[in-house]
């Protein structure tokens, strides 16, 4: 099982030993190998190539019962999958709320979860001061009331309270929010910036396109 010393592209643990599981030749001096981070247990995989011949490091066969690292086997790193995770905010959020979801996407990445928890809770807390500054009261009570008032389709107030909901969990519980909690977080606040501020502006910019010239 040789290992590769490199930053995990999920997890971004620096100098993770991601582990091999597998791996397929693709000529004398190249292959194909599977690894996986021993800290997230998520899968990458990596195109090596033969720099330097090292004695019972030949090939894939040979370095899947090697026990250090690909490059004291002479292979070096050419490649490899997923590149970094894509953590950029939805189009057209504003700035302020854009930055806070990158956060929370980059805390989220990196296992924070209960800091990515609350950041995801502040994207929503400053999405609704933005959409909706006239409304007073709980978080809750303003989602309730921006959909009563037809701003939020009930699948998306839904997601507001899913998120609202898993966001107090982050900040007040003494357990650790779940991989899934996260996950689900993060998805529900894309969509919500998506539905809020992608889509509206994607309309105007079609609407203005399709003008005609007065
Ligand atoms: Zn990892």
């Amino acid at each position: 099982m040789a290992i590769l010393s490199m930053e995990c592209p999920h997890c971004r643990t620096p100098q993770s030993p991601l582990t091999s599981v597998g791996a397929f030749q693709i000529g004398e001096r190249r292959l194909f190998m599977f690894f996986v981070c021993p800290v997230c247990e998520k899968p990458i995989s990596a195109k090596l190539f033969m720099a330097r011949a090292v004695l019972g490091a030949h090939s894939g066969q040979e370095l899947m019962s090697w026990s250090k690292t690909t490059t004291s086997a002479g292979w070096d790193l050419e490649d490899f999958w997923p590149t970094q995770t894509d953590s950029a905010a939805p189009p057209d959020a504003p700035p302020q709320i854009a930055r806070n979801f990158v956060q929370a996407e980059e805390a989220a990445a990196r296992t924070h979860r209960e800091a990515a928890g609350m950041a995801y809770r502040r994207v929503l807390e400053l999405t609704l001061k933005d959409k909706a500054p006239d409304l007073k009261g709980t978080l809750e009570k303003r989602i309730d009331k921006l959909a009563d008032g037809g701003r939020l389709t009930p699948d998306i107030k839904d997601w507001a309270h899913n998120i609202r909901d898993l966001g107090n969990e982050a900040t007040h519980d003494e357990d650790e929010p779940t991989e899934d909690d996260i996950a689900d977080m993060a998805a529900f606040t894309r969509v919500v910036l998506e539905y809020l501020y992608t889509m509206p502006a994607k309309v105007a910019r079609r609407a203005s396109s399709t003008t005609p010239a007065p």
